[in-house]
């Protein structure tokens, strides 16, 4: 009798160069190994068609098995012949392969899968631009710049909020470039829609009654701070100023803020400015450890495996009527004809949200389908030499 070793068909796994990770997808377990033995088993059992591996009684110690056992993620048995162990999908069908897969079970009602719409509602409002330069890290591609004077009518702007709801009812609406009077009635005539402006620090600055209409509504609101030009407020003794300082105090001191803080539903966004360039990467670091603790892990593998999560479900309105699903395209397609371009581009995979982690370093990295999917402007550091990884920040050099 020989003693074969197995991981229970509910482990993800991800090997790469130097480690490798378990991850046990019923609870959320993980384990990280990058000892030699561990890895070398590990290799051995992958190349496997059975699924299983003969062990020695030396190779019962290694962590391996002995954590994955410890843990119910893998099992010993006893066989005389070398027993099947059944593969499981989750790690065999990634990338294009599942995104190909997954594009048949969504024939049905496909639109459905678009679970935010931005509208930039006024390209000359300060917010839109500074929406557009923190999204992209200040690269957006020449048809937005075309775009700059461009402004939706107020009657414009309820028919598309109406279009938008018949795509998606819980449609979540992100929206740029308004007045206070604009953003009231919205929310009156449309009290269902997940409505969730986007406001330049400066625009809350200059509109005290729009801070206290967002206050009393308890809409979820973003502030896009830029750093530079938030010390004035601290003289005004107004609570909604407090507020805001209190964000900027939270934010120098680099803590997460989270909505209990400051008892509002408000999420900030730090504008990227070259001043703050080297600020804002220090925001983008991980450690391993908030990565095994990362919740959910059975659906952010399989979103990662299908499609990046940062683009997947995401359209972008312009005041010209054109949707893009990306602020990187160049080409913006017609509002007009939105059902069939985005049907056929979601059966062709021809849009840009397929966008995998799939920079050198991460392809040969276990936490590829952990990491969050790049953003824009991981994508313009990554491009500029200036970032390898999001575990060892490299910042701008002196002349960047
Ligand atoms: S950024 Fe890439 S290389 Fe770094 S931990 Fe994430 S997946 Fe791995």
């Amino acid at each position: 009798m020989k003693n074969y070793f197995y991981l229970e068909p509910y482990v993800y796994y991800e090997r790469g160069k130097k480690g490798l990770i378990l991850v046990n997808l019923l609870d959320d377990k993980t384990l990280h190994y990058t000892d030699p033995d561990s890895l070398e088993l590990f290799d051995r059992l992958i190349k496997s068609n059975f699924g299983t591996v003969s062990i020695s009684k030396q190779e019962m110690n290694v962590p391996l098995i002995r954590m994955s056992v410890d843990n119910f993620m893998g099992d010993i048995v006893e066989s005389e012949t070398h027993p099947m162990q059944f593969q499981r999908e989750i790690n065999n069908v990634r990338g294009y392969n599942a995104y190909r897969r997954s594009v048949h079970y969504s024939r049905q009602n496909i639109t459905s899968y678009i679970s935010k719409c931005h509208i930039l509602a006024d390209m000359s409002h300060s917010d839109c631009k500074d929406f557009i330069n923190l999204v992209t890290g200040g690269f957006s591609p020449n048809k937005v710049h075309s775009l700059n004077d461009t402004k939706l009518s107020f009657d414009t702007l309820i028919e598309l909020i109406s279009d938008i709801i018949e795509i998606n009812p819980c449609i979540e609406v992100n929206i740029s470039g308004i007045d206070t009077y604009t953003l009231k009635k919205i929310h009156i005539m449309f009290p269902n829609l997940k409505l969730h402006p986007i406001l330049s620090y400066s625009t809350l600055e200059k509109d005290l009654e729009l801070l206290v209409f967002l206050r009393e509504s308890e809409l979820s609101f973003s502030v896009l701070i830029d750093l530079d030009s938030v010390m004035s407020l601290k003289e005004y003794d107004l609570s909604d100023v407090t507020l805001l300082c209190k964000i900027k105090e939270l934010v120098e001191e680099k803590k997460i803020i989270t909505l209990s803080d400051l008892g509002v539903n408000l999420r900030i966004y730090p504008s990227l400015t070259p001043n703050n360039f080297e600020y804002i990467t220090t925001f983008m670091s991980l450690t391993v450890e908030e990565l095994i603790k990362l919740p959910h892990k059975y659906r952010t593998i399989k979103m990662n495996n299908l499609i990046n999560s940062n683009f997947w479900g995401q359209i972008y309105l312009y005041p010209d009527l054109t949707f893009s699903y990306s602020l990187l395209n160049e080409k913006n397609c017609s509002w007009r004809d939105f059902k069939t371009t985005f049907e056929k581009d979601f059966l062709s995979g021809s849009f840009s949200w397929r966008m995998v982690r799939n920079f050198s370093q991460c392809r040969d990295c276990a936490f590829q389908r952990l990491c969050p999917s790049p953003s824009y402007i991981e994508i313009n550091l990554r491009n500029n030499q200036q970032l390898d990884c999001l575990m060892d920040i490299c910042l701008p050099s002196e002349e960047n």
